[in-house]
């Protein structure tokens, strides 16, 4: 993009530091340093506009930090800690160097809490749509990564937060729960987990997938925030009952809610229980005592 040189010294001035960069933005390569014992791990995540974030709507600055928080969230998902980040951004052509530089921005402060910078990245500009992707390393730093194919038959499962109606707000300003993740990973007694980016009934459904065992939702349990009830409000002609399942179908389904749900083999002293893990194939929700396959429904991408 014209006036690349200047975007990099900006950015060289403008980086966060941390103990572990030894050399960030300004040579081909960000060179790190990493405790010997450290486990590595890796993720990338790409947002769209039209598809994550309405640049119509949505600040630059706001849309950069969602970029970094999904990948937090998939940090805390592993429980491990963010070491550092990339971040390649496809700007339309014309929207001009204070526009990436809200973006970067965006960005820097959602690392900022985590002690995570952007270490580097790729800016170019093109007749598309912006595509922002973030690239992130997270370190186990002492605690075992925790995956999605641990969960086994007596496991209970719980959530770490109200869910449903993120589109209403919440899906651009959540907060990674990173910490939350270190704590109760640190416990031993959690056996998977996975944050809830696409839906509660679809993460849940990979989570049993990727262990072999189904599971068991009490719907009623879950825990359902304002937003959703504020969505499933508009249905006046609907009784209270039929409004009330609107409201945990928003929060079973909706998605990009990020909080955590994990399974455990123990009593966790935080989070909310909603069911359990069956040695059965498939998820059956029970709601008012009355049994029903819990089919996904959150977002899924389609090619
Ligand atoms: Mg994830």
């Amino acid at each position: 993009m014209p006036g690349e040189f200047d975007f990099i010294s900006w950015l060289r001035q403008h980086q966060s530091r941390s103990p572990l960069v030894r050399l960030g933005i300004g040579d081909d390569l960000a060179v790190l340093k990493l405790p010997a014992d450290d486990l590595l791990l890796v993720g990338v995540d790409q947002m769209m506009d039209g598809v994550h974030f309405d640049s119509a709507i949505h600040t630059p600055r706001a849309i950069g930090r969602k970029a970094m928080n999904r990948n937090l969230s998939d940090c805390a998902a592993m429980a491990c800690l963010p070491a550092a980040a990339l971040a390649t951004i496809c700007l339309p052509k014309g929207v001009g160097e204070d526009y990436a530089r809200e973006l970067y921005l965006g960005m820097t402060e959602a690392g900022q809490p985590f002690d995570c910078p952007v270490v580097g990245g790729d800016t170019g500009s093109w007749s598309g749509k912006l595509v922002v992707s973030v690239t992130i390393l997270g370190r186990s730093a002492g605690v075992e990564p925790v995956t999605r194919s641990g969960a086994k038959p007596g496991d209970t499962i719980y959530v770490t937060g109200p869910l449903g109606g993120s589109i209403l707000g919440r899906h651009m300003t959540f907060e990674p729960r990173v910490k939350l993740a270190r704590y109760l990973a640190g416990s031993g007694t959690i056996t998977s987990m996975i944050d809830l980016s696409d839906g509660l009934s679809r993460d849940l459904a990979n989570v049993c997938r990727q262990s072999g065992v189904g599971a068991r939702v009490a719907i009623e349990s879950i825990p359902v925030h304002d937003d959703a009830l504020k969505m499933s409000v508009p249905n006046l002609d609907a009784d209270v009952v039929a409004q009330t399942r609107v409201a945990f179908d928003h929060a079973l389904h909706d998605g990009e809610d990020y909080e955590l749900l994990f399974t455990s083999s123990g009593t966790p002293d935080v989070g909310t229980r909603i069911g359990e893990i069956t040695n059965t194939t498939g998820i059956i929700g029970t709601y008012r005592n009355v049994p029903e396959p819990l089919t996904p429904r959150g977002w899924e991408h389609t090619l």
